[in-house]
Formats: C-alpha cells, sequence, structure tokens
C-alpha cells in the first residue's frame, strides 16, 4: 500500500544509476509507472495508539516514511527523498521548496555565534549575501578564499573555522578545486564541510560518498529539467545527522508533493539529458575557444588546464553551464552579441531543456575578493540547451559579429 513498501531499495546495488532511475519508486498499488501525487496536511490514523507508534518509529529510523503530518511530507516526498538518497549515496536527504534553501539549511545547521565560515570566493550571490551580510547579526563571521590556490583556504583556517563551503566549480567563473586535499584538511583540524554541486550532481560526482558532510543540490535545474518547478536537496552524512535534523525541523521549509512529483518525473530522464548536454556543450566550448573576441572559455574542455585536471579527477561528465569571457571597450557591442542570439532566452536559472544567455558585469556576478573583472572585460554566461548543436553554433557565428 504504502510507496516506500513498493521501493526497489536493492536495485541501485544491482544496476547503474541510469536503470536505477528508471526503474525506482514504481507504485505497484495504482499500478501507475509513477507515484502519485498524494496532497495532506492531516494524516489520519485508526487510533491513537497508531499515532505513537508512528512517531516512535520515525525517531528509531528517520529515513523511513513514518510521518505524522504533512509538514514532515507524504509518500509522493518521501519517493523523490528516497531516489536521490540511493542516488547520493548518502544518509539522508532533506527536501527544500528552492535550492536556495537547502544551501540555508546546510550553514544554518551547523554555525554559531562565534564561529568562523570559509567560503569559495565565486560562490553563487545569494550564498554570499547569506553568510557575509546576514549571518553578521549573528556574530558568524564569513571568510573568502581564493578557488584557485589551496593555499590561501588553508592558511585562512583558525581555531573558529566551524566550516568550510564549497561550490564546485564556482558561479559564473568555473573554477574547479581539488576537492579531496579540502576535505583531508578540513578533517584535520575537525570543521565540517559542504559543497553546492548543482552544476554536476550526482551523476557526475557523489560528493558524500568523496567525504563531504553535505552536498546541495538546486533541484530547479537539472532534476527538473524543464523549467517549470523549484526545489532543492540536501544529502548528508551520519556525522551532521543530530544537526541537521534538528535545524529542518524548525525551519518549516517544505517541498510539495506536486514540486516532488515533477521533478521526480524529470529526474527519469536526468542521464540521457546530461549527456546531451554535454555532447552539445562541448561543441559549442570547442568553437568559441578559436573566437578572437573571447578570451577565454570558463569550461573543462581545455586538456592540460588546470581546471580541465581538477575536473577529470573528480567528474565522469560535464553538464551544459559554461562562462566566456569577452574583451572589448564597447559594452554596448557586447551586450548587442546577446541581444543578437535568437535560439536563447535571457533569463535566470538554467538547467532546463532549452538554452539561456545571460550577460554579467561585476554588479551582477556579485561580490568578489579575487579575479574581479577589468572594466573592459565581459562576462557572458551560456547555458546549452538540447537542441541540435549545429543551429546553436550557428546562432552565436551570426551574434559574435556585433562584438566590437
Ligand atoms: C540556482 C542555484 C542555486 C539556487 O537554487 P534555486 O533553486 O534557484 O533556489 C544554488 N546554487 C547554485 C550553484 C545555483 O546555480
Amino acid at each position: 500500500m504504502d510507496i516506500a513498501l513498493s521501493f526497489k531499495y536493492q536495485y541501485f546495488m544491482k544496476t547503474s544509476l541510469s536503470t536505477f532511475i528508471k526503474h525506482t519508486a514504481k507504485d505497484f498499488h495504482n499500478r501507475s509507472v509513477n507515484p502519485p501525487v498524494v496532497r495532506a496536511s492531516t494524516i489520519i490514523f485508526k487510533n491513537l495508539q497508531e499515532i505513537e507508534k508512528t512517531q516512535k518509529k520515525y525517531i528509531k529510523d528517520p529515513r523511513s516514511a513514518n510521518f505524522d503530518y504533512g509538514r514532515q511530507g507524504t509518500s509522493t516526498t518521501h519517493a523523490l527523498q528516497r531516489i536521490l538518497q540511493e542516488m547520493e549515496e548518502c544518509y539522508k536527504v532533506y527536501l527544500t521548496p528552492t535550492g536556495f534553501g537547502a544551501v540555508f539549511l546546510a550553514v544554518l545547521s551547523v554555525v554559531e555565534p562565534g564561529d568562523e565560515i570559509l567560503i569559495t570566493d565565486s560562490v553563487y550571490s545569494p550564498t554570499r549575501r547569506l553568510t557575509e551580510d546576514y549571518l553578521k547579526k549573528f556574530n558568524i563571521k564569513s571568510i573568502f578564499y581564493d578557488p584557485k590556490n589551496f593555499n590561501d583556504l588553508k592558511s585562512k583556517i583558525t581555531n573558529k573555522t566551524k566550516l568550510i563551503f564549497v561550490e564546485n566549480p564556482g558561479s559564473n567563473t568555473f573554477e574547479f578545486q581539488d576537492l579531496r586535499k579540502i576535505i583531508s584538511l578540513a578533517k584535520k583540524h575537525k570543521i565540517y564541510t559542504a559543497i553546492d554541486n548543482t552544476w554536476g550532481t550526482p551523476y557526475l560526482i557523489k560528493p558524500i560518498k568523496l567525504g563531504f558532510d553535505m552536498s546541495i543540490v538546486s533541484a530547479t535545474k537539472y532534476y527538473s529539467g524543464h523549467s517549470d518547478v523549484m526545489g532543492g536537496s540536501l544529502a548528508i552524512n551520519k556525522k551532521v545527522f543530530k544537526l541537521v535534523e534538528a535545524t529542518n525541523r524548525v525551519t518549516g521549509m517544505r517541498l510539495s508533493p506536486d514540486d516532488a512529483y515533477l521533478i521526480l518525473r524529470g529526474i527519469r530522464t536526468l542521464d540521457v539529458r546530461m549527456d546531451k548536454h554535454q555532447i552539445n556543450a562541448l561543441k559549442v566550448a570547442k568553437f568559441l575557444s578559436k573566437q578572437k573576441k573571447i578570451i577565454s572559455v570558463y569550461y573543462p574542455y581545455k586538456k592540460n588546464s588546470q581546471n580541465y585536471k581538477l575536473w577529470k579527477k573528480y567528474y565522469s561528465g560535464t553538464s551544459g553551464l559554461m562562462g566566456l569571457k569577452v574583451k572589448s571597450k564597447n559594452r554596448n557591442s557586447v551586450k548587442s552579441f546577446v541581444n543578437s542570439l535568437k535560439l536563447f532566452g535571457y533569463g535566470f536559472s538554467w538547467g532546463g531543456f532549452e538554452s539561456l544567455a545571460l550577460y554579467q558585469n561585476q554588479k551582477q556576478m556579485g561580490k568578489r575578493s579575487f579575479s574581479n573583472l577589468k572594466k573592459d572585460e565581459h562576462i557572458i554566461r551560456l547555458h546549452i540547451g538540447l537542441e541540435d548543436p549545429v543551429d546553436i553554433i550557428n546562432d552565436l557565428k551570426q551574434a559574435i559579429k556585433k562584438i566590437k
């Protein structure tokens, strides 16, 4: 009866992730391939003893579907939670209504007044605002490190450092870091670690297996894949379970069953979409790297580059998001390049089936302590979608002519 009961937990051990996401979470009770949307605030029980029993069961096994109230989830959200837990190979996954909610939950779960957080400089800008600005009033200090320089990170550790927050690759400039080095440094100093893995997802890298305590994915992006729903996931290991569980109880942030359903539907094809994003983006990166007006392509395509080596060390593939650095004294001509693209939409977010473009100046990119842009440098963020790559490249070809 319960979807959790029809869930094939063992599947993952015997098959690859691609097969697992096709065959898991079937609803044998309703005989539907996908689990139904179960909406609930009140969950009704046969009698009072059953309520007590359910609560006790949950405390004994906090990964079970023993919910007593809608805020804790329903069978639909639990199905998604279970899938992600298997994919991440982690202790537990928490679902949040947005990806940023998962960032909030991760950070707030471990920090206390007086603590310091070490954060990668090219972090997603709302994460920077949360740590650098908002947490200041709780006497929590945020220190930013250069993602291209491990020794910078190392030198900034103090006896107050509670958390190292990594984003790999970084937003807009896409630096790849030496993850194992960071993890062992943190373990040596008894510091918690979190990583924002939205670019890669567990299809390309499994951070909890690697040794991170917490791993964030914005489900809005590749999990959903269709630009029509928001959600987030926080995967954790056993070490931080008590802290995250306690914080999760008081945040009140929950993913709705309808949104969980859409995300689960998207995940069925995560592998197929990611493989095609990679094929298309690699073709685009190689084309762009040959254009004189583009001075850098932030994407791991160039063998022997530092970014390529660090990507290769940890990832089984690439996704569709990249950055380009354009050099031009004529800002309007760069904007005109972006505005002349016909296949690319202009808008925030990414990870959907369609291509997107954004012009990022320093202000839009957010504050940076390192690698600030010069006046004649501009960053264009491209999300390479699932269109025919010949069409995407032709579109870029005609638009690039606008750059003066
Ligand atoms: C989009 C994004 C987020 C936030 O996700 P939302 O679902 O938009 O809240 C967090 N981190 C990274 C790297 C992102 O790109």
